[in-house]
């Protein structure tokens, strides 16, 4: 008797749970298994990168100022260590899910493999409005979490840094508590169990910019390819954050002109362009870019700012922003992922239709993940490095990135976002290859 066809699960799916179309998570191993086919990767190592290596969640109470109590839920996701020891930022922000956090866990190993960092990827996070709390209830959900994740991160094992909703305030707690909680007698020399640090605690210098700094390096490595030149560069920016206000800043120093910002608060254009460093003092004061006028800044609706001509929209908010109807309306020659996952699979479709390059994250905000490691470097060998050696390493490491995936996209003929993750995934097999499965 023939055996019953059994229908393979797809790579995403959980028992009992069917795949969700719409799951960030298959957004991100689609990509790794597209480049995957490209690289004509080992079945296994594709297989291996299709699931996290660990998946913590864990329910912790914090005590409000008020004496009441409340439970959390906090994540910690460990994709793959074949490189090195985890790595990956910690997320406060009401959305968070574990899908979410297991894409961007996936996305860390990719962005980790690409710069040639000895780092696995890992992400976490925790789902609450941090702008709700008081300080000293975020000081207490930040050191319940840390303790909750136990041993599970270490300074050898999983390197925790911020994300969206934390900051370096909420990495000097975590490494505090960690510390406080090791019997270690060495655990004065932990510090490097989270990077993202202040200068005080042991953080690097250039590495709140780090981020729009790197993105900053890949387009001028990348420019000449479009015929274009930083001196000429007009770019629209979408979120004003962290990554969004120093890719605004550091491009504006190289020359280029900012024309748009959408943010949570609104949106501005100014055809002439509006003064970067103006509008980052302005937005840190006002909550947002809304309301800016310098310069004949003006207000505009969301269609207004994605339709506005530009070489370079540099998405630099939050996952899924740019959808089918968004890409449709761009008028752009290149899109450069500042944030990560923003641009969807039919997205990107409508893109590569239409023939704007898209840079991915995985190279483009690598900066952030690469000073990190240089943090942990200092704060490995107990040195300091001053602003210009880390500008310089950043530099290095960036612009080879950006050729090494140049490389592949004419090797393998293939654009640029898929060349990335193909440069990633060939280092990664590389080390399954030579270090073979264990036993
Ligand atoms: P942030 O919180 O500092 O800034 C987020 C920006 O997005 C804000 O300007 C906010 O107004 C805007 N925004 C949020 N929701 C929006 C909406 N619905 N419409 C329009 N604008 C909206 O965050 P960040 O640190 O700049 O991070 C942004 C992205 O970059 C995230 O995807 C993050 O994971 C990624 N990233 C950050 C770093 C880093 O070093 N900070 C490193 C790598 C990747």
């Amino acid at each position: 008797m023939p055996l019953p066809s059994i229908q393979p699960r797809l790579p995403h799916a959980e028992p009992m749970h069917p795949a969700d179309p719409d799951s960030l998570f298959a957004m991100a191993v689609g990509s790794v298994n597209a480049a995957c086919e490209v690289m004509n990767t080992a079945p296994f190592v594709k297989s291996i990168l299709s699931q996290p290596k660990n998946e913590l969640i864990v329910n912790f109470p914090v005590m409000l100022d008020d004496g009441s109590y409340r439970l959390f839920k906090g994540y910690r996701i460990q994709h793959n260590n074949i490189l090195g020891p985890y790595k990956g930022g910690v997320r406060y922000h009401p959305d968070v899910s574990l899908d979410d956090v297991k894409a961007l866990a996936v996305w860390m190993t990719m962005k980790c493999a690409l710069m040639r960092l000895p780092f696995g990827g890992a992400k976490g996070g925790v789902s609450v409005d941090a702008k709700v709390l008081s300080p000293t209830e975020l000081m207490r959900l930040t050191r319940r979490f840390t303790t909750a994740l136990g041993q599970n991160i270490g300074p050898d094992f999983d390197i925790p840094a911020p994300d969206v909703g934390t900051n370096s305030q909420i990495m000097d707690w975590m490494m505090d508590t960690y510390l406080n909680t090791q019997s270690n007698g060495a655990r004065q020399a932990m510090q490097h169990v989270v990077t993202g640090k202040s200068l005080t605690c042991g953080g690097s210098e250039g590495r709140e910019k780090a981020t729009g700094q790197g993105i900053c390096f890949v387009l001028l490595e990348l420019l000449s390819q479009f015929g274009l030149t930083p001196e000429k560069l007009r770019f629209s920016l979408l979120g004003f954050g962290n990554v969004g206000s120093y890719a605004a800043t550091i491009l504006e120093d190289c020359g280029a002109k900012l024309v748009a910002v959408l943010d949570q608060s609104g949106a501005i254009v100014c055809n002439d362009g509006i003064k970067a460093h103006d509008l980052a003092a302005y937005a840190a004061n006002h909550g947002g870019v809304r309301g800016y006028r310098a310069g004949g800044a003006k207000e505009i609706d969301h269609h207004g700012f994605y339709a506005t001509p530009v070489d370079v929209f540099i998405p630099a908010a939050l996952e899924r922003m740019v959808d089918e109807h968004v890409a449709g309306s761009l008028n752009c020659r290149i899109v450069a992922e500042g944030g990560n996952g923003p641009v969807t699979p039919q997205g990107a479709s409508v893109l590569a239709r239409r023939n704007i390059a898209l840079l991915p994250a995985i190279l483009c905000n690598a900066g952030g993940v690469t000073v990190s490691y240089l943090e942990w470097v200092q704060n490995k060998a107990g040195v300091h490095w001053g602003a210009d050696r880390v500008d310089d390493e950043l530099r290095h490491i960036m612009v080879a990135a950006a050729s090494r995936v140049s490389a592949v996209s004419r090797q393998y003929g293939v654009d640029l976002a898929t060349a990335a993750f193909g440069a990633a995934v060939e280092h990664i097999a590389a080390s399954y290859k030579q270090r073979g499965i264990f036993p």
